[in-house]
């Protein structure tokens, strides 16, 4: 994970400036770099491009816990499968226990993944002014 300024990274946000964008004070969460709105109402990162609106450290993380779970959670489908595809040339309890393990750890991702998502909607609720790259495309500022 990058987080240094490359000179590549700095030419972009150049580049942005240049174009007219707003340097706004949130960050990406992949790279902590500020993130830039561009006239048309599209939030970007100079080297992420599109991405969501982070208000706060903690939304941050969530994001970053998401994104690594969803990815945990495609691992988890793909060995499964692959279980599946050998469990014909194997035989015995070796086979069941695998996708015990595995269906277990799918269970947890997909546990944390729904915890993540409820305390988002709950805070959603308190939180009606929350930015969102889908609502802010309508401000003009
Ligand atoms: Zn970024």
């Amino acid at each position: 994970m990058e987080r240094g300024r490359s000179p590549e990274a700095i030419k972009r946000m150049a580049d942005l400036l240049r174009a007219g964008a707003a340097m706004l004070s949130e960050r990406c969460p992949a790279c902590g770099l500020p993130l830039f709105r561009l006239r048309s109402g599209e939030v970007v990162c100079p080297v992420h491009g599109r991405v969501y609106i982070v208000r706060d450290e903690s939304e941050a993380s969530r994001i970053t816990v998401r994104s690594v779970l969803e990815e945990l959670e495609r691992f988890v489908a793909h060995s499964l499968s692959d279980v599946v595809r050998r469990a014909g040339a194997t035989s015995g309890n070796s086979v069941a226990d695998e996708l015990r393990s595995w269906l277990d750890v799918l269970e947890r991702v997909e546990r944390i993944l729904d915890m993540i998502s409820t305390s988002a909607r709950e805070e959603g609720l308190d939180d009606s002014d929350k930015p969102r790259s889908s609502q802010s495309r309508n401000q003009a500022s």
